[in-house]
């Protein structure tokens, strides 16, 4: 006779000390698992692990916590959602805010996470995107320790990283802005849920209409969210008008090498680039 209540069982691993221990003990046989909403998808479409280790059973990994003139702290099982939901996200880290809050539907935002979105390491990848004009870090936990790795070293090639296969990723920080930094993210989809055809973010640190720093972010038009250097370099120093606009529109598209795909065509995407780029810096720099 079938019944719909569960028999009981205990869903491993309790802490990060025994989720660590347990990737040592699997190794290459085990996937993380934070919100699910990209490894579930990933294992209908084929991909095989014979351990899924949830992380969903382990306190203390769902916080946003400000260390007011350092760091923004985002842990591991902090929600899409959680992060839409923040003020301070919304106005001191405006292009994550913006990225989680366009992120999929209600339901992956209450499920998926910031970091889950790094560690998938998709070039199309909203919070990738952010997270990387951002100028952040990941937190990484394993055998030896923590150690923190820069986002700008983070993704290795296509859907590769800097995590070992015994570390578990348990934050994301963000160094603190000040009243002159301001930022903002843009993707363009095909329909409203779907990932990003292109994607891009930027963060200025902002002196009046001149820019002192820049970071320029794009996604979807190379095997990682890449940084558009070029187009740093022409910003720095200069007040942002639409000359300076101009310029970066050109020079975006020749730092770019992005393919064709369901998406859309790397012609397209190398045309379009350099005008998502000079839209992000126009809303970012819209009130300053
Ligand atoms: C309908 C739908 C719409 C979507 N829309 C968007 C969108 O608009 N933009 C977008 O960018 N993405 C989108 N996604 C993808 C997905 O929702 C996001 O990438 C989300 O942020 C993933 O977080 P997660 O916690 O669910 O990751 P998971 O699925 O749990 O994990 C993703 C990957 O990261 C690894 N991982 C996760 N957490 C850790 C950790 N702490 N340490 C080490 N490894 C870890 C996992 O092993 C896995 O390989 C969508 C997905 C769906 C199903």
């Amino acid at each position: 006779m079938s019944s719909r209540i569960l028999p009981e069982f205990e869903l491993l691993p309790h802490d990060i000390d025994e989720a660590v221990k347990m990737l040592g003990l699997h190794q290459g046989k085990a996937s993380i698992m934070a919100g699910g909403t990209d490894l579930l998808v990933m294992m209908g479409d084929g991909f095989r692990a014979d351990y899924v280790l949830s992380l969903g059973n382990i306190p203390d990994l769902a916080y946003i916590i400000e260390e007011s003139g350092k760091w923004l702290r985002i842990g591991a099982m902090t929600t899409l959602a959680e992060v839409a939901e923040s003020k301070v996200v919304q106005e001191k880290y405006t292009a994550l805010w913006q990225s989680a809050a366009q992120n999929g539907s209600p339901q992956t935002r209450n499920m998926g996470t910031v970091v889950g979105n790094l560690l998938r390491a998709s070039p199309s990848g909203d919070c990738c995107c952010a997270v990387l004009a951002l100028d952040g870090w990941v937190v990484l936990e394993g055998p030896q320790g923590r150690r923190e790795v820069a986002i700008d070293d983070f993704w290795l090639e296509y859907r590769a990283t800097a995590r070992r296969p015994d570390e578990i990723a348990v934050e994301v920080k963000l160094p603190d802005v000040k009243g002159n930094t301001t930022s903002a993210f843009r993707a363009m989809t095909r329909t409203t849920l779907d990932l990003a055809k292109l994607n891009a973010a930027v963060r200025l640190d902002m002196s009046g209409k001149q820019c002192e720093n820049a970071r320029v972010a794009i996604g979807a038009v190379a095997p990682t969210t890449i940084r558009v250097r070029k187009a740093e370099e022409l910003i720095r120093g200069k007040e942002i008008n639409e000359e300076t606009l101009e310029e970066v529109g050109k020079v975006v598209s020749t730092e770019v090498s992005p393919i064709d795909d369901v998406r859309s065509t790397a012609e397209y995407r190398r045309t379009i680039s350099g005008v998502l780029v000079k839209r992000v810096i126009e809303e970012a720099c819209k009130g300053v």
